[in-house]
Formats: structure tokens, C-alpha cells, sequence
């Protein structure tokens, strides 16, 4: 099959034009927090790039900002997309990328005049970056939302999101009516920057993802018996800050001995009460992260966790307490467009390498209702959620004219 290439310079422009929407003059970061005003002028500006390039329009009632080339509403469609929200502080790419290179893909179809066997979306997902709990439109698309999550959504500053959607005019348990029918999604796949560093120490320009890893996070609290710094002596305490460093210490270990070589383990928060320098600590707090792209070895390790921390505890005599406050399933992604990425990769002569991911995206979701792949490109200093998230231009280019020639493949199988 020959291949094509996107319009860079068009791809280019939409990408800074995108970036100059949201853009703190303090730290020259971006934020567009979901149904912010950002937020809103961006979904804005894409509404009227679709209708320029004669694409039709369509946002659905979780407020999935759709292009469609050929849609008939009767054949399956060959979707990709990301999201235009970002977290404060962000880079300009993160979400971005897959949305405005997916238009572009569309764009350029359109005007070759290409043959499709199947219709074309590009989708921007409303809140991926977790406002009201995350990857909201990309779980409202493949069914996971219920009644009872809309209504209890609600963000850091105490909005409800059933307040914001009805403020925007949008019923907020129509939200449910934006999930679609397995039979309606013939494949999809997602553009996105790596956010970590291989592909660049690899030296490789494309990672084509194999899998997505799930997570299962805890909020743990050690309690032991606060007391005099001075007079309590040091085999007459129970000091949950010294049993804390020893589960930190122990971490690197019981991964190893317990996880895969794609196991992650976090301890990102830790605080200490009463916090006071001439008090021994009665209780501690931390969060523990841990990830896996098999969902059988995840639960052997928060289980190989569970257990260590027990015997720490016991040994110092501290109560032991934790809460599962997140648990997301891993997805597989189908082995078939991870084929056909690869293929279109070598056929381009660009070094590419399978790989995972350890963050979550709406592929995540998607790949719940319908065979999912996504395209890294790499991340410069493995850097995002920061101002400083670069990939360079030719880079860009590069997994756009894979994600177009994905997408052309796609949506030429006989459906
Ligand atoms: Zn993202």
C-alpha cells in the first residue's frame, strides 16, 4: 500500500495555534482545566478548524468534540482522538497532539480523495485529566459511567459536575446516552507523547504501545502513640515514622521480588502527625502507587505490600490501616494494529519499538468497547505535565504520518 504524508506545516500551525489558547503569563504554562473558559475557547477554536476543513461536526452528550469524514450513522467507524484539557502548568502537547493530528489525518484524506470502505472520527475527550475523576468521556463512551458517579462527581473546589454541565446546558445524565455500541467502533487508536523517557534514550522515534498498565493505588496509615521527644525512650516508643522508613526502604525489594520488569511502585505523599519536632510521630499517612500491565501480577504485589507492612507493623507495635482509593484495569492492545503500526513504521524506515505505557489515557477506556492501539512519540527528558514538554518537530511529523497511514489501513479492511 503506498504511503502518505500529512501537511506538516498545516499540523504545525494548528499545534501553536492550540497553544496560545490557555497560556499563563507567570510560569508559561498551560491550563485548560475541563469546562474552564480555557477549556471552552479551545473546544471553540476546534469546532470552527472542523468546519473549516469541511468535516462535519458533532458533540455528543458527554460533550465529545467529534470530526467525521463519511459518517452514514450505519457503518462502524475508524476512530482516533485525545483530549484538548490539560492539568496547570501543562506543555503544549500532552492531549493535543492526538487531537489535532487526528484532524489533520481526516484533513488529508478528505482531500485525496482517498477510497474508504469505512467512516472517519476524530474525537476530543472531555476531562481526561481527572477535573471530575478523569477520562470522563472516554468512560462515558464505553459505558462505564452510572447515574450515581455523575452525581457524586465533584471537583477540588467542592463544584458538583451535574452544576457545571447544567450551567453549560447540557442535562447531566444524558451524559450517559453519549456510550456507544461496541458494533459502532471498528478500531481505535491515539497519537500521544510518550511523557516518560525510553524512546529518546533508545534513540527511537515511535513507540507502538502493547499494552497500558492498570493500577491499584492506597492511602496506608501506620498509628502508633504520640509522646515527649524527650522523656519517651527509644525501646519504650511506637514511632510509625521509623516503621514508615522501613516499608520505604523495603520498596525496591519487594518489587523485585514480586512484580515484572513493567512493575512501578510509588510512595508520592507521606505526612507525619502531629509534626512537631519535639514530639515522637503517633501516626503517619502515605500513599502507595502501584502498577502493572497484568492485572494477576499487580494483585500479587499489593498483596507481597500488604504483607510486609503487616510484619513491620507487628514488630513495632503500630496498627496498620489502608484503603484501595483507585483501581484501574490494564488493557491489552490489539495485536493487530500493533502489527500494522510496526509495518507502517519500517515502511517509513523509522526505528520504532513496542513498549508500554505507564500512564493511563482514553485509549484505556476505549479499549474496553473496541481493539485499541496507541502511537508514542518520544518526550524530550522523558518531561510533561510541565511547560518544558518538547518533542521535536520532525518527530511530530513522523508519528503523524503513522497515525494517517494507520488510520488509512484501518478504514480500508472490509468491515
Ligand atoms: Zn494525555
Amino acid at each position: 500500500m503506498a504511503l502518505m504524508k500529512i501537511n506538516f506545516p498545516r499540523l504545525q500551525n494548528t499545534i501553536e495555534t492550540l497553544a496560545a489558547i490557555g497560556r499563563s503569563d507567570a510560569d508559561h504554562g498551560l491550563y485548560r482545566m475541563a469546562f474552564s473558559e480555557n477549556d471552552l475557547q479551545a473546544r471553540d477554536w476546534l469546532k470552527s478548524q472542523i468546519e473549516a476543513a469541511g468535516l462535519e461536526y458533532f458533540q455528543d452528550e458527554a460533550a465529545n468534540i467529534h470530526a467525521r469524514l463519511n459518517w452514514d450513522g450505519k457503518r462502524a467507524s475508524v476512530m482516533t482522538g485525545s483530549h484538548l484539557d490539560t492539568v496547570p502548568g501543562a506543555g503544549h502537547l500532552d492531549g493535543a497532539l492526538g487531537v489535532l493530528a487526528g484532524l489533520e489525518c481526516l484533513r488529508c484524506l478528505k482531500e485525496q480523495g482517498v477510497d474508504l470502505k469505512l467512516p472517519l472520527e476524530s474525537v476530543a475527550f472531555t476531562d481526561e485529566e481527572g477535573r471530575f475523576g478523569g477520562m470522563l468521556g472516554s468512560q462515558a463512551m464505553s459505558g462505564r459511567l452510572t447515574p450515581e458517579l455523575i452525581h457524586n462527581a465533584k471537583d477540588l473546589d467542592g463544584h458538583m459536575l451535574s452544576e457545571v454541565m447544567t450551567h453549560l446546558g447540557m442535562p447531566p445524565l444524558n451524559i450517559l446516552r453519549a456510550r456507544r455500541q461496541p458494533e459502532s467502533i471498528h478500531a481505535f487508536v491515539e497519537l500521544h507523547i510518550e511523557q516518560g523517557p525510553v524512546l529518546e534514550q533508545q534513540r527511537m522515534c515511535i513507540g507502538v504501545v502493547d499494552a497500558i498498565a492498570g493500577l491499584v493505588r492506597w492511602n496506608i496509615r501506620l498509628l502508633g502513640e504520640a509522646n515527649h521527644a524527650g522523656t519517651t525512650p527509644m525501646n519504650m516508643r511506637k514511632d510509625p515514622l521509623q516503621g514508615f522508613a522501613e516499608v520505604a526502604a523495603a520498596l525496591a525489594r519487594i518489587l523485585e521480588e514480586n512484580g515484572s520488569p513493567r512493575s512501578t511502585a510509588t510512595i508520592g505523599y507521606v505526612n507525619c502527625f502531629p509534626g512537631a519536632a519535639n514530639v515522637v510521630p503517633g501516626r503517619v499517612e502515605f500513599s502507595l502507587d502501584m502498577r502493572d500491565t497484568d492485572m494477576q501480577v499487580l494483585d500479587d504485589l499489593a498483596q507481597a505490600f500488604r504483607k510486609s507492612i503487616s510484619a513491620i507493623a507487628r514488630r513495632r507495635d503500630l496498627m496498620f490501616e489502608y484503603d484501595e482509593v483507585s483501581r484501574l484495569q490494564a488493557a491489552a492492545c490489539d495485536s493487530g494494529i500493533v502489527d500494522c503500526i510496526g509495518k507502517v513504521c519500517r515502511e517509513f524506515g523509522y526505528h520504532s519499538m513496542q513498549m508500554h505505557s505507564g500512564a493511563a489515557h482514553d485509549s484505556m477506556m476505549m479499549a474496553g468497547i473496541t481493539r485499541t492501539a496507541m502511537i508514542f512519540v518520544p518526550s524530550m527528558a522523558g518531561r510533561s505535565h510541565s511547560p518544558a514538554e518538547w518533542t521535536p518537530w520532525e518527530e511530530i511529523e513522523k508519528g503523524s504520518n503513522v497515525l494517517l497511514n494507520t488510520l488509512y489501513r484501518l478504514a480500508s479492511e472490509a468491515a
